[in-house]
């Protein structure tokens, strides 16, 4: 590649020029001595294009000031590329530091100049050699004056030296690096930067990090600590980055619009790059930091808006909901709707009224009552004359939401019908000749919904209750089903503020913030294995005062066969310890017609202990199941333990759960406390989000994405988060550049692909 010689134009201030100009009514009034005189000194190529400007009409002008930003936003394509040069080509990388680079994922000089220090390292404080204290870490530097080689042991050399810088003397010692003998020479002077140690009077510093006096590196500053990888020292990550800094730096340009970066308040990104590698403090460091989240956060967040725009101008269909059956339907209600409830159901009747699809995420913690939400909704589209769907993560979801829908909507006049895997042959094509018609109002169901051959007359609305459990590509084909469909995602994963509008960012957000019943009566108790018979006895009393309730069973992929078998073992058991009281069995292999049969002997009370695996974690509404015991609760993670939790006393009766363990690592144990200790969904969101990262929260199409940022911090940078979103939304309104828009799909296209956003 060519090295670059000339200086790069100013870029940001012909930007700003050109903003002025138009703002100004295209009067030649930006700059003192007209445009083209001013491009003619930084930017001959641009003055050309505006060449005659003075003596133009303004439509003339308003006309070649375009054709200068197409070919500004050329020429910033084209310098944003000249960083993506390949690592091969970096100065001072040869074969074999290029492939150790690769491993850490850095491809390109951009990556290796924007790789973020994991930490910094203090090595800024120095001392004269005679005021250094014992245990301290400091800088200090002198001349060598004596260099020996000490043979200790068969498999142990020391190198000892001694340092002078007049006001005394320390050794410096290193173990098994013989190289050292050779590098440093006597009666030169250097910089080392250790911990002291003063042993029976003599100061020394054990392997000590060491450089010729006055670079002042590696030492006498504060330093970046990288992540790297075997074969990489830090002293070579560090040097390498350094010489291409020098090398490329003048080529970085500044990615976010300049109105941006000011409004708020961040760095030129040359600056803040030099700035994360050479800080002269942490507080200099967070600074740097904090612009290159913000850029990061705010290119994300364009991808999103982006994709948001190109989805609204696909164009949607404006529902008129009928006032009268709406009405009807909220009379009919044997409870009052919460205040959030009301503002979420508002919100929706909005976004249907529009003219674009409405992608909304209706989110509240277990039981913050959902459903009723999305049969308001599922009724506003109705009667506006369009079809509606609402799909479930699992067959006894999909019947409860079958049963309570026909409850809700009773006098309606609205036909419901179900659609489950399950359903084959005449019923099969029945409910499917019925749904191409129009007859079918509401189909409810799994993901048999979107299959082949189930076609809509009209699908007007789609509600997707616990998104979390579908793929991306379910949530698309449902959409496809009809035109403009408006979408509402309903997730009882209390999401955190700054997870949500990562993940859902180009939706729109109803949070159900109060619970209609309060939920102060849950008990949860955290008990050791030893202690498993005083569980099963209290169990069994519940049991003979007429109570029902759960045990649960871990079961993940990897051990199915052997988790399935501990939750049939402990049914026999059960079941014949508690044969009184009905003991019924249900995980995902039962066949549907056994699953339906053992739910509705649960609901009913022919069956009260139901032993499961984690099939009933999500949304499952049995309103008078009391007590739940959780079986290797440490499998669990948080949010998980908290669905579950979220089955018993769903009135507000007073219900249990015992959550059996003896976890074996520190994150189990913090689990396990933080269940016991917080009931809130939202703080146990957070609290989940933090022990094991945001990448881990959701799924591993999510994982991806949120891993993608190299900068930016989920949990602090809630603010920085939400105001790149603001800026990003409006830059999308007004038209992102070309640039910017190449560079969103380059570093986030793969990754909102996947999303299928
Ligand atoms: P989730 O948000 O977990 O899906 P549900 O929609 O299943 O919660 O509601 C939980 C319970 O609360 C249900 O039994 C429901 O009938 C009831 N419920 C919902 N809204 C209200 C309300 N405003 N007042 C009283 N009970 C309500
Ligand atoms: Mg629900």
């Amino acid at each position: 590649m060519s090295t670059p010689t000339t200086k790069e134009p100013p870029w940001a201030l012909i930007e700003k020029v050109i903003g002025l100009e138009r703002r100004k009514g295209f009067r030649d009034e930006a700059v003192v001595g007209g445009l083209e005189a001013f491009l003619n000194l930084h930017w001959p190529e641009g003055a050309a294009i505006v060449r005659g400007y003075a003596s133009m009409a303004p439509a003339e002008r308003e006309r070649a000031l375009a054709q200068l930003e197409e070919a500004l936003d050329a020429r910033k394509r084209e310098v944003f590329r000249s960083l993506k040069v390949p690592i091969e080509e970096a100065a001072g990388v040869g074969p074999t530091t290029a492939k150790l680079l690769r491993k850490l994922g850095i491809e390109t000089v951009e990556d290796l100049l924007t790789t973020f220090p994991r930490r910094l390292e203090d090595r800024s404080v120095r001392k004269p050699i005679s005021s250094v204290q014992d245990g301290e870490s400091v800088t200090i530097r002198g001349t060598v004056r004596a260099k020996s080689r000490i043979k200790a042991r068969p498999k142990l050399e020391l190198i000892k030296v001694a340092v002078d810088d007049g006001t005394g003397v320390i050794f410096a010692i290193w173990f098994n690096q013989p190289w050292i003998w050779d590098e440093i020479e006597q009666g030169k002077e250097y910089s080392f930067f250790g911990k002291v140690l003063i042993r029976f009077g003599e100061r020394q510093m054990e392997n000590p990090i060491w450089e010729p006096a006055g670079r002042d590196f590696h030492t006498g500053r504060w330093v970046p600590i990288y992540s790297s990888t075997e074969g990489l020292s830090q002293g070579t990550l560090r040097a390498v980055i350094k010489r291409n800094l020098a090398r490329f730096g003048p080529l970085i340009e500044d990615l976010l619009p300049e109105d941006v970066r000011r409004r708020n308040k961040l760095l030129p990104r040359c600056k803040a790059i030099g700035g994360i590698h050479f800080p002269e403090g942490p507080g200099a460091f967070e600074t740097a930091r904090r612009t290159l989240a913000f850029e990061e956060l705010f290119l994300l967040q364009l991808g999103l808006a982006l994709r948001k725009k190109r989805w609204r101008e696909e164009g949607g269909r404006a529902l008129e909901p009928d006032p009268e059956m709406v009405r009807k339907f909220f009379e009919m209600l044997p409870f009052e709707l919460t205040g959030s409830q009301v503002r979420a159901l508002r919100e929706i009747e909005r976004d249907l009224r529009a003219p674009y699809p409405m992608m909304r995420l209706l989110q509240g913690d277990v039981g913050s009552g959902k459903t009723v939400v999305a049969a308001g909704a599922c009724v506003m589209a109705i009667s506006a004359g369009a079809q509606a769907a609402v799909m479930a993560p699992t067959e006894i979801l999909a019947d409860q939401h079958f049963l309570v829908f026909q409850e809700l909507l009773e006098g309606l006049s609205i036909r419901v019908e179900r659609l489950l895997g399950s359903i084959r042959g005449r019923e099969r094509d029945r409910i499917l000749e019925g749904l191409s018609r129009g007859e079918v109002d509401l189909l409810i169901g799994t993901h048999a919904l979107f299959q082949e051959g189930v076609e809509f007359r009209d699908l007007g609305l789609a509600v997707i209750d616990e998104q979390h459990r579908f793929g991306v590509v379910q949530r698309e084909a449902l959409s496809k089903k009809g035109k403009g469909t408006n979408i509402l995602v309903m997730s009882a994963t209390p999401i955190p503020r700054t997870v949500a509008l990562t993940l859902y960012g180009e939706f729109s957000i109803s949070v159900l913030s109060e619970m209609p019943i309060p939920k102060k009566n849950v008990r949860t108790v955290w008990v050791s294995e030893s202690r498993r018979g005083e569980v099963y006895e209290e169990v069994e009393r519940l049991l003979l005062e007429g109570e029902k309730g759960y045990v649960i069973f871990p079961l993940v992929e990897e051990s199915e066969e052997m988790d399935l078998r501990a939750a049939t073992v402990a049914y026999e058991e059960l079941s014949e310890r508690f044969a009184w009281a009905g003991v019924g069995l249900m995980h995902g292999r039962i066949p549907p017609e056994e699953k339906r049969r053992v739910m509705e002997e649960f609901r009913r009370g022919k069956i009260r202990l139901l032993v499961s695996t984690t099939v009933v974690e999500v949304g499952l509404d049995v309103p008078d199941a009391t007590f739940l015991v959780i079986e290797h609760a440490d499998r669990f993670g948080l949010s998980q333990l908290h669905q579950l939790r979220g089955r018993i006393g769903r009135q507000g009766q007073p219900a249990v759960c015992y959550a059996i363990a003896d976890p074996t690592t520190e994150e189990a144990r913090r689990r396990l406390s933080a269940f016991r200790d917080i009931e809130d969904g939202f703080r146990i969101a957070e609290e989940d989000l933090r022990i094991r990262g945001p990448g881990d929260l959701l799924g591993t199409a999510q994982h991806g994405f949120v891993s993608r940022l190299k900068v930016a911090d989920l949990i602090r940078d809630l603010g920085l988060l939400e105001s790149a979103r603001e800026e990003a939304f409006r830059v999308a309104r007004e038209g992102a550049p070309g640039y910017l828009v190449e560079e969103v799909e380059r570093r986030f296209g793969e990754a909102l692909e996947r999303l299928g956003v």
